[in-house]
């Protein structure tokens, strides 16, 4: 009997993404990412699982982080996640970075897409940047024209 691959259509994998996004872990995080206060220092945070599948509760400081930043967080021992906004979905996901995706999109090279780091009570402030993250009514476009 030969061994056929199992064909995978956008309608399958759409279904396997929803199932995804239902699943939710025992203290009620999914894989849509939302701000939660830090139960122990009561810094507000992002809380989310960070993938489809294995996915982990995890809990990030919501300021989005530069490329000096990004550094000092990984030379402490801190992992950085993407935190997605999906504007046609209106959600944040988090999902890991790993050495391609650090080394391929630097922070704040993709629209709507801040990289952020895992939360840790009273860590040291590190570089941020400005957020990448577009939402409808919370910037105002920039033209040439004074305010006055
Ligand atoms: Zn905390």
């Amino acid at each position: 009997m030969k061994n056929t691959p199992v064909p995978v259509d956008d309608a399958a994998r759409r279904r396997a993404r929803d199932a995804a996004l239902r699943k939710r872990n025992s203290d009620g995080v999914t894989r849509v990412a939302r701000t939660r206060p830090c139960r122990r220092c009561d810094a507000l945070t992002f809380v989310g699982l960070d993938d489809d599948v294995c996915a982990v509760a995890v809990s990030v400081d919501r300021y989005p982080l530069d490329a000096a930043g990004e550094v000092q967080a990984l030379l402490s021992h801190r992992r950085t996640y993407a935190l997605h906004w999906y504007p046609g979905r209106g959600r944040y996901e988090i999902e890991r970075r790993d050495a391609l995706q650090i080394a391929a999109h630097p922070p704040m090279s993709v629209a709507n897409v801040d990289v952020v780091v895992e939360h840790v009570c009273g860590s040291f402030a590190l570089p941020t940047a400005r957020t990448r993250i577009e939402r409808a009514g919370t910037r105002k476009p920039l033209t040439d024209e004074p305010p006055f």
